[in-house]
């Protein structure tokens, strides 16, 4: 079986020297272990940080070794009354075509009807709570409120952008391309902007929300986050969901310029892992599976095929290649 090894840390943006195709053995599945076939696996920009080596909240991925992430698979072999052969599963085990696991450390899925399986890794998996989760919880969307949210055509952003409109807001959204910004459009998000193109990122907000805006979902930092701070009415929440604009920095990114308008603006600033909101799955599961039920929300993924790719389809990340979830067909 193969899999993705760390041959070394990026230093900037990730190459593909950073990563190393190898191939591994696997034994017979032991006492209450699985061997699984994974068929999708992702690649998340949060697994740029596990490859600084420092301490945080995840432990950073070891050179030489397979690397981790959420992965999706079938049961070809079992040795466990657990699971059988056929179940669909659930893992951390991506970046790796194979695996022999303990029963216990993985998740059983069903897959209800009409939805495809590589969905439990974005809009129905980590990507989506994160949105649903940031923004209900953190954000705290009113009807009328004016919503802004960056990184709008990925995984999360997309989620964000369609769950404050259920939720009776006026969205504005920017993303790197005129496509990603003509989805967004077609999905109904009432402003969109191309930050790439439009000149003046804070003149193109304020343009499209001349009253200021009541929440900001961050997925980007750098420049978005000061011209949200910018636009920011008085009691504002800025939910800081990620800063991808700045993970490849090899220097300490300067903070936002304006940033003492949180004193007199009184806003509230809050940061999250996606963790602390688990307990809000089932709740999570529910309302976004009803609403895509109902045709309500959309979503779309890039994909790129083969274990080989994976390294590709992570770096792609970091350049806009993908509209939607990214995820690696195995
Ligand atoms: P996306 O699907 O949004 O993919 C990344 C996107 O980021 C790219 O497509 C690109 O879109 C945009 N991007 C890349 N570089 C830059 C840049 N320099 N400036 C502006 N935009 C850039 O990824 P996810 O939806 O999985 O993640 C979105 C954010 O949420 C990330 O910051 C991630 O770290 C964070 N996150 C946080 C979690 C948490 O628990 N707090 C959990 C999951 C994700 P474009 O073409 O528009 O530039």
């Amino acid at each position: 079986s193969r899999e993705i090894r760390l041959a070394s840390r990026p230093v900037g943006v990730p190459a593909a020297a950073n990563f190393e195709l190898a191939t591994r053995e696997l034994p017979a599945p032991g006492p209450g272990e699985v061997l699984v076939e994974n068929k999708w696996m992702s690649v998340d920009p949060y697994m740029r940080g596990r490859m600084y080596d420092r301490p945080s909240y995840v432990p950073p991925f070891a050179i030489g070794e397979a690397l981790q992430g959420g992965a999706l698979g079938v049961v070809t072999a079992s040795n466990s009354d657990a699971l059988k052969v056929g179940d669909v599963v659930s893992s951390m085990f991506g970046w790796r075509e194979a695996f022999v696991a303990p029963a216990a450390a993985l998740q059983k899925l069903d897959v209800p009807p009409g939805v495809p399986l590589q969905a439990f890794l974005g809009v129905l998996g980590m990507p989506g709570l994160t949105a649903w989760a940031g923004l209900t919880q953190i954000g705290k969307p009113k009807p009328g409120d004016t919503v802004f949210v960056s990184g709008a055509a990925g995984a999360v952003g997309s989620i964000v952008a369609q769950v404050a409109k259920l939720k009776g807001c006026t969205v504005v959204a920017s993303a790197g391309s005129d496509d990603k910004c003509d989805w967004l459009r077609s999905l109904g998000i009432d402003h969109v902007i191309n930050y790439r193109t439009c000149g003046n990122l804070l003149a193109a907000v304020q343009a499209a929300a001349p009253k200021g805006i009541d929440v900001y979902f961050d997925n980007v930092g750098g420049e978005h986050l000061e011209v949200a701070i910018e636009v920011a009415r008085p009691f504002a929440r800025l939910v800081e969901c990620g800063m991808i604009a700045s993970y490849n920095d090899t220097e300490p990114t300067p903070g936002p310029r304006n940033i003492i308008q949180v004193v007199g603006k009184s806003l509230t600033m809050r940061g999250f892992i996606v963790i602390e909101f688990q307990g809000l799955q089932a709740e999570f599961a529910a309302e976004v599976g009803s609403w895509i039920a109902s045709g309500q929300l959309k979503w779309q993924d890039t994909v790129m095929e083969g274990i080989e790719n994976a390294p590709a389809a992570f770096i792609g990340l970091f350049e806009g290649k993908n509209t939607g979830k990214m995820v690696v067909k195995l």
